[in-house]
């Protein structure tokens, strides 16, 4: 039995969609792999995660996102 679902992961500034993830488990997502992005919304500036707004969400560490705030699921 699987408990991975989509998520919709949005700007903690403006609110935006950012992007959707594929996220297994409960808990806060720290990690954003590139493989489970499923809809991108964001740009990447300077190895940055930036969010249409122009707030910064996360840093490129090649295979995945190391996000900056703390994105809960439910
Ligand atoms: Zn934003």
């Amino acid at each position: 039995m699987s408990d991975s679902k989509v998520m919709t992961i949005r700007c903690k500034k403006c609110n935006q969609k950012v992007f959707r993830y594929l996220k297994e488990g409960k808990g806060s997502l720290l990690r954003a792999y590139k493989s489970k992005i499923q809809v991108v919304y964001f740009e990447v500036l300077d190895n940055q995660m930036v969010c249409k707004c122009g707030h910064r969400l996360a840093i490129d560490q090649g295979t995945y996102f190391k996000m900056l705030d703390h994105y809960h699921y439910d």
